[in-house]
C-alpha cells in the first residue's frame, strides 16, 4: 500500500489541486487528510467539497472547529482571526455542520493514528517542536505511526527500539520495531521557508516529504479580492 498523507489546506485550492493531481501520477492507494481545511485562503467551501469527496481520515483543525463555532480563536493572531471571520461568513450551511462533526482524533487502521495537532491533548492544539515533546507524545498512543500537522512544517521523528528520538528532515526508513510521528507540513501555507505545497507519501518501507508548487499568483489575487489580510498574501511566496 501506498499513502499520501497531506495536511492545512487552508482554502488554497490552487495547491490543493496541485498536490491531488501530483499524487493522481504516483499510484498511490489512498490519501489522508490530517484537518485544517479551512482558515487563511480565499476557497473554504470548494475546498471542503473536494477535500470530502477524495480524501479519508479528517480529524478536525483548530480552524475547521473555529469556522464552525466549535472553540474559541481568541488565541488567534490578529490576521488568522480576520480570516476565520470571514471564513464563517462565506461558509455553506453544509460545511460548516461539516466542520462541527469532524472528531479531534482518528484511528485509520491499527497501525496508523491521525491527528491535527498532538496525540498529547490533542483539544488543547499542543505544537510539537523537540524531543522532549516528542517523548511525552510518544508515550500518548499506542499506533506504529502517528501523522500530524498544524505547525506547517514537515517532520519525521522516529522512536527507536531503545527510546531514542531522532528527527529526519525529508526522508526516512521505516524501521521494524521502530515508531514515528510524522508532520505532513502543509499544502496551503506551508511556513519552512519553502513555498511549495508539502505532503507526505508513506509506503510499505520509507517515509518522504515531497514538495509540489503550484500557482501562488492566483491564490494572491483571489485573497486580495475577497479582502483577506496583506500579511496572509505575502507569507504565501515567501512559505513563512
Ligand atoms: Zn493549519
Amino acid at each position: 500500500m501506498r499513502y499520501a498523507v497531506i495536511s492545512d489546506v487552508h482554502a488554497n485550492l490552487e495547491a490543493l489541486n496541485s498536490v491531488l493531481k501530483k499524487i493522481c501520477a504516483e499510484s498511490i492507494d489512498r490519501v489522508l487528510f490530517l484537518g485544517d481545511c479551512v482558515g487563511y485562503g480565499p476557497n473554504p467551501n470548494e475546498c471542503i467539497d473536494i477535500l470530502q469527496g477524495q480524501t479519508e481520515g479528517f480529524p478536525a483543525g483548530n480552524h475547521d472547529w473555529a469556522a464552525a463555532g466549535l472553540t474559541g480563536f481568541r488565541y488567534f493572531n490578529p490576521y488568522a482571526r480576520t480570516a476565520i471571520e470571514w471564513t464563517a461568513d462565506i461558509l455553506t450551511d453544509k460545511n460548516r455542520l461539516f466542520l462541527g462533526s469532524l472528531p479531534l482524533v482518528k484511528k485509520f487502521d491499527d497501525n496508523i493514528l491521525l491527528v491535527h495537532a498532538t496525540p498529547r491533548e490533542p483539544e488543547k492544539w499542543h505544537y510539537l517542536s523537540n524531543s522532549q515533546d516528542a517523548q511525552l507524545n510518544f508515550r500518548c498512543f499506542k499506533e506504529r505511526i502517528c501523522f500530524t500537522g498544524h505547525s506547517h512544517k514537515p517532520a519525521i521523528i522516529e522512536h527507536s527500539l531503545k527510546g531514542k528520538i531522532i528527527f529526519y528532515s525529508d526522508r526516512a526508513e521505516i524501521k521494524k520495531g521502530h515508531r514515528y510521528i510524522i508532520n505532513a507540513g502543509s499544502v496551503g501555507q506551508p511556513r519552512d521557508g519553502n513555498p511549495d505545497a508539502a505532503y507526505a507519501l508513506l509506503d510499505n518501507n520509507s517515509i518522504e516529504i515531497k514538495r509540489v508548487s503550484y500557482d501562488i499568483v492566483s491564490t494572491q489575487r483571489k485573497m486580495r479580492d475577497a479582502g483577506l489580510p496583506l500579511m496572509l498574501i505575502e507569507r504565501l511566496s515567501r512559505g513563512i
